[in-house]
């Protein structure tokens, strides 16, 4: 009988805060990290006067923060660089998106990891699902994609916004079962700075995201000859009263669930995973070799389960 084929699905969700996570416990995700593995780790970088954070924090990096001690990495704990070490597998001094302008981006030099499996296995479907329309444009998740859906939570509201990039990768996994899929949701991010992380609309937001989380995983599911590998990770946290930019550990905690959907690991904790190691996780699941001319600064997490 012929092995199964390795796919990855690769989920964020802008500003959600683990805690938040644990305590409010969707049923999806919740599951995802009882039969998985997870663990939290603490961005690297952060500006002490950031607006909106009131928390004085800590300042960062120190060691043994990673990723090297004594390696200054001037960032805000934003979207941008949050998504664009997810995508790059380098951090912010590397990828050059220090806040959410990308003004001086370096993804030809440090492409997401999508656009890496492509090139070098040619034979690999890749397809990303953006409710933030930066993260397209500015080319974090890049053109060599071979499906590309790009939408503008401002435009469009984040609510819907999110939900026809739900809809679109749910049908786009259960009809083409990509190799390598990368889905973007917003809206808990958006009601984090409006109203904080700890009012009953973040709460629907986080349950809605969940939902969507579970259709993607049920479209999947169903494709016979594939096990799926999920990653759940996201790009900063919120300070209490919402917002995010600066170096308290309410920003700069993240975390990273992952899940083989056809093995049951029990909930084992993973040990600091960070935003960096998403990328190189995904492309060692598939088989790709981790070239070290690339200068990455994350390492798989796991080079198979
Ligand atoms: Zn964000």
């Amino acid at each position: 009988m012929p092995l199964n084929k390795n796919k990855v699905l690769v989920v964020g969700m802008d500003g959600l805060r683990f805690d938040r996570l644990v305590a409010l416990a969707p049923p999806v995700l919740s599951s995802l990290m009882a039969s998985g593995a997870y663990g939290t780790s603490k961005l690297p970088y952060g500006e002490a006067a950031a607006p909106r954070t009131e928390s004085p924090g800590e300042v960062v990096p120190k060691a043994p923060e990673p990723p090297a001690a004594g390696r200054v990495i001037r960032s805000r704990t934003d979207s941008g660089p949050g998504w664009s070490s997810i995508a790059t597998g380098a951090w912010p001094d590397k990828h050059g998106v220090v806040d959410n302008s990308f003004t001086s981006h370096q993804f030809t030099k440090f492409p997401d990891f999508l656009s890496r499996a492509k090139n070098a296995r040619p034979d690999l479907v890749t397809a990303a699902f953006l409710s933030w329309a930066a993260l397209g444009e500015h080319g974090a998740f890049g053109p060599a994609i071979d499906h590309r859906m790009v939408l503008d939570g401002y435009a469009l509201t984040w609510t819907a916004a999110d939900r026809q990039i739900a809809d679109a990768a749910e049908r786009h996994l259960a009809e083409t079962g990509p190799d390598l899929a990368f889905v973007y949701l917003g809206d808990t991010d958006e009601v984090a700075h409006a109203l904080g992380p700890h009012c009953p609309e973040y709460a629907a937001a986080l349950h809605a995201q969940d939902a969507y989380l579970g259709r993607l995983l049920d479209a999947v599911r169903a494709r016979p000859g594939e096990s799926w590998t999920v990653l759940v990770t996201t790009d900063h946290g919120h300070v209490d009263e919402g917002g995010h930019g600066g170096t308290s550990a309410e920003e700069r905690t993240v975390f990273v669930i992952a899940n083989r959907l056809d093995a049951d690991l029990g909930g084992r904790p993973l040990a600091e995973p960070r935003l960096v190691d998403v990328g190189p996780t995904a492309l060692a699941l598939l088989g790709v070799p981790l070239d070290p001319a690339w200068e990455l600064d994350g390492t798989p997490l796991f080079n198979s389960w």
